[in-house]
């Protein structure tokens, strides 16, 4: 029987974690050794079988190349996109790799994608929740970076489908922490999460609305975390080393590794005391041993911290804010355990940061915290609200039954876009919104989530309405969408309930369907938007011959527009949307004068502000058309 706990996941580029809610308060699951970190590393054995976390981190000096880590930096990225990365990390990427396909990273003889990869990790974070609950666990709540794209979220979220867990949500990093201190509780404020981890660097500005969180800025460094300060101390030792010892250790892998070890030791037991010795063995029975005492610690690492400044100043800037406006600083990272890190961030924004809970566990605690919520929570998070990504594109239908977007997939909530359209016949008074969601092209291939009109609208000539359609999602998932006619203030309104309604299996064959549809959808709307395009130009010329504006225009011009007119139509029902685009180009160039005209007589009455003669026109169906694509804006 599977269990009814969802887990919260921190994968991280150094350390992933998982957790979950137990009673009203997050917990982090250790692994079997007893750990809560297990270290984003993978590696291969003697006999080729995976090996992951603490484990796997002595391949990395063993056998190098039968190991990976830090293998977030590659996700969802192309080989264009991590040359800087390839300087810096020993990835060995697969050798037939071409441009714009998936990475592939060399792993002994095997390649793997990095969704593969990070799998591999959440693998093994799974079988420690499985474990610890004696029961399968499916479901989880991945954190990834507030900045990730649409890419790398999408890989982290296959990464998860690939280690057998159904991804319920992805939330951001601070956003998590947030949770974790349950700052969602408070009804206002600006929230700056500092995260200093192993290999990177990320500030978020958050801002608090009624219990909404909201990214207003971010920005970083993705390389500089722990990991530097690592470097320096061995760096160091080296060279007292070579001075005191007259050894030259630095091509000697076994025992740069074992400096590693020592120095990070030193490292995390200066976060609590005064000094700490770093004692080496080195090759022929030599011995290196240096206290390193908290100043000289300090002095050393000071322009390594320093270096954070800049990033926070910019973010700050982005946001428009001045270091007085923050209410709350959260600590994340196993890096701002150290005291002078802490210090730095509380003079930069002159706020106590929060501290109560471990920095390094804090994500995974705020995504047990999402956890909770989602599987329909306890008592106390009841109230909590939802925060996500949209899991899909949200958007109406427009003439011709296709699909325009109005707020894209994995778009973060709350959201809210804004787009114009018009009217297809001359004097529509109703106008159809049906509000769709999916990643097709054609409406009747998306979900249809609702239908309204907007009823009233003055009847003017097709095209001249100016409808404004907003979309906004609040962050309990519910989209509320409005209808506004600018030049009349009509407006219509309509909630419609629940955005997230699909299961994550449905999701998942919808995105699966767009890609295998991909192409035949794109012609099928093209010769559909063609078509129509086509049939509201003809219908426009045969009103626009029995307007005075056509007698203005020349003999020629008239012959000319003629033959044009004869040859769109001969193409207009044809399935090559490419000689019917042709057709109305040339027609839309010859009629341009003639639209021209007809449209200053048009504008001139409209902003008279004589409501035109219904008569002029043709009523407008009742039911009302969808909307049309319009030109402005
Ligand atoms: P990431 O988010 O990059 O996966 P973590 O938040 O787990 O990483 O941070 C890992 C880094 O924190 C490592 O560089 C580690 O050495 C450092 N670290 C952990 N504990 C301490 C400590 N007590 N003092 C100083 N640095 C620490
Ligand atoms: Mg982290």
């Amino acid at each position: 029987m599977a269990s009814d706990y969802i887990v919260g996941i921190d994968l991280g580029t150094t350390n992933s974690l998982v957790a979950y809610m137990q009673d009203d308060a997050p917990v982090v699951i250790p692994g079997e050794d007893g750990l809560n970190l297990v270290p984003s590393v993978v590696a291969l054995d003697e006999k080729n079988q995976i090996i992951v976390g603490n484990a796997a981190r002595k391949y990395l000096i063993e056998t190098p190349e039968r190991a990976v880590y830090s293998v977030k930096r590659l996700m969802g990225r192309g080989v264009e996109d991590i040359q800087e990365e390839l300087k810096l990390f020993p990835f060995q990427l697969a050798e037939d790799l071409h441009a714009g396909e998936v990475l592939r990273i060399k792993i002994g003889e095997r390649t793997y994608t990095p969704p593969e990869i990070s799998a591999l990790v959440l693998r093994q974070l799974k079988r420690n929740a499985e474990r610890f609950f004696g029961a399968p666990v499916t479901q989880a709540v991945i954190t990834v970076p507030a900045y990730f794209n649409d890419a790398q979220r999408q890989a982290t979220k296959d990464a998860g489908r690939i280690a057998g867990l159904n991804v319920l949500r992805l939330v951001n990093e601070p956003t998590a922490a947030s949770l974790a201190y349950g700052l969602d509780k408070k009804t206002n404020g600006i929230i700056v999460v500092y995260d200093l981890g192993g290999g990177t660097f990320d500030i978020s500005i958050l801002k608090l609305h009624d219990g909404i969180f909201e990214v207003i800025a971010t920005n970083g460094d993705t390389h500089l975390g722990g990991d530097d300060i690592d470097n320096l101390l061995i760096a160091v030792a080296l060279d007292d080393i070579r001075g005191d010892l007259g050894l030259d250790v630095r091509r000697n892998g076994e025992a740069v590794a074992r400096i590693r070890k020592a120095v990070i030791e030193a490292k995390i037991a200066l976060s609590s005391q005064p000094a700490a010795k770093v004692d080496v063995d080195l090759p022929g029975g030599k011995k290196y041993q240096r206290e390193i005492s908290l100043e000289v610690f300090e002095q050393m690492i000071q322009p390594i911290i320093d270096r954070t400044v800049g990033p926070c100043k910019q973010a700050l800037k982005d946001a428009g804010l001045k270091p007085e406006q923050i209410d709350e600083v959260v600590l994340v990272g196993g890096s701002t355990r150290i005291p002078k890190v802490r210090r730095l961030v509380q003079d930069l924004f002159g706020r106590v940061p929060h501290t109560d809970l471990n920095p390094d566990e804090v994500v995974a605690l705020g995504a047990a915290v999402q956890a909770n919520i989602l599987g329909g929570g306890s008592e106390i998070t009841k109230e909590m609200l939802l925060l996500d990504v949209t899991p899909l594109s949200l958007g109406i239908e427009v003439a011709g039954g296709v699909t325009d977007k109005i707020i894209l997939r994995n778009s973060t909530v709350p959201a809210s876009a804004t787009q114009y359209y018009t009217t297809q016949v001359d004097g529509q008074t109703n106008v159809a919104i049906h509000v769709l969601q999916g990643e097709r092209e054609l409406a009747r291939d998306c979900r249809s989530l609702a239908r309204f009109d907007l009823k009233g609208v003055p009847p003017m000539p097709a095209g001249m309405p100016r409808i404004e359609v907003k979309f906004l999602i609040d962050a309990n998932g519910i989209l509320r969408v409005s209808a506004r006619e600018q030049r009349s203030g009509q407006e219509a309104e309509i909630d419609v309930q629940p955005t997230y309604g699909l299961t994550d299996e449905q999701v998942e064959n919808m995105l699966l369907e767009s890609f295998d549809y991909a192409e035949e959808d794109f012609r099928q709307r093209q010769v559909i938007e063609a078509r129509r395009e086509a049939d509201t130009i003809l219908t426009a010329l045969a009103k626009g011959k029995i307007n005075p504006a056509w007698q203005e225009l020349t003999s020629e011009e008239r012959g000319n527009v003629g033959t044009l007119e004869q040859a769109l139509v001969a193409v207009k029902d044809g399935d090559d949307y490419h000689a019917i685009r042709e057709g109305i180009d040339a027609l839309n160039q010859a009629t341009m004068r003639l639209a021209e005209l007809m449209m200053d007589t048009a504008v001139s009455t409209a902003l008279k502000g004589k409501a035109m003669d219904d008569t002029d026109f043709e009523e407008g169906p009742r039911a009302g058309h969808p909307v049309a694509k319009a030109d402005f804006e």
